[in-house]
């Protein structure tokens, strides 16, 4: 009894110390429904009180952004963990210049230690890259929407692309303009209970991820780089492969980027593409190497 009024008396003073704040919790990341709180201008802050709002921008666009690589959204894997972790976290890309394809990057975690595989659940972020926006409710207004549209938002395949899409708000989506996702693709794709590892992709976790990158009405530029294999081995006949290929291009249709372009690793005929109807992307083909020591027999990411 006395441990549980002692337990209840230290909730009481925590509540004291961080009072409820007087607006809602989730502004500014809600849509309109909910009112801009009153704000102190802070003027007496040179940041406000002395800068221009381009300058400050400059700032922003400094610590926030870099459009030369990518940022990186990598799923957490919560099987055997305890503690709670996000489902998402961000990795700046330290791997732009790999041959690889990019779903094979070194930013996963992943290497070769005998005897096989080795991979790294959680991706701990340790860059503050949110810090100056936490620091004050002006600065998190005015910088938020720089973070999301200056930086190319990179997913490895749908799974990651889903859960971010999950983590934040519709008007923290829509403040984005470049993705990228690199997938693959193979006869294991279609197979029932596959969407609960990757890779490869599966293809109702693929179409999902169009089904919401379709309305997405503001994205400017939109990059995918798609490898299709008959099986994680490279096995089977270039037919297979192109019917794999065929089943996932087939729903990346109809997508409202302004710059759309798909990356393909075979070369089908043109019997293909007049199978496969007009399409809004436009097509590379790049055989890229296959990073055959980790990736032979990988070990899926299981959710
Ligand atoms: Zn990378």
């Amino acid at each position: 009894m006395h441990s549980i009024l002692g337990k209840l008396k230290k909730l009481q003073l925590k509540a004291r110390r961080h009072p409820e704040p007087t607006y809602h919790p989730a502004w500014p990341l809600c849509d309109e429904e909910i009112s801009r709180p009153d704000m102190e201008p802070q003027h007496g802050s040179p940041l406000f009180g002395t800068l221009s709002a381009e300058l400050r921008i400059m700032i922003y666009r400094a610590v926030l952004t870099d459009a030369s690589r990518f940022l990186h959204i990598c799923l957490n894997r919560r099987d055997g963990v305890r503690r709670r972790v996000r489902s998402v976290a961000h990795y700046w890309c330290v791997d732009m210049e790999s041959q690889f394809p990019k779903w094979q990057h070194t930013c996963y975690g992943e290497k070769f230690s005998p005897p096989g595989q080795e991979f790294r659940p959680i991706t701990e972020t340790d860059d503050k890259l949110l810090s100056l926006l936490l620091t004050c409710r002006i600065i998190y207004a005015e910088a938020m929407p720089i973070l999301y549209r200056e930086n190319v938002f990179h997913f490895r395949g749908g799974p990651p692309l889903l859960a971010f899409r999950a983590s934040i708000s519709p008007r923290q989506w829509s403040s984005i303009r470049h993705i990228h996702i690199s997938s693959i693709h193979t006869k294991d794709s279609c197979m029932p209970g596959a969407e609960k590892k990757w890779p490869p992709e599966h293809i109702e976790t693929w179409d999902r991820c169009f089904e919401i990158l379709r309305g997405d009405k503001t994205l400017e530029t939109l990059r995918i780089d798609l490898m299709a294999r008959f099986d994680m081995w490279g096995g089977g006949s270039a037919h297979n492969t192109e019917l794999i290929l065929m089943e996932a291009l087939r729903k990346m249709r109809s997508i409202p980027a302004k710059f759309y372009e798909v990356e393909i690793n075979i070369d089908p005929p043109q019997e293909f593409w007049d199978a496969l109807g007009e399409v809004d992307f436009a097509v590379i083909v790049r055989e890229r190497q296959y990073n055959e020591t980790l990736y032979y027999h990988p070990t899926s990411l299981q959710f």
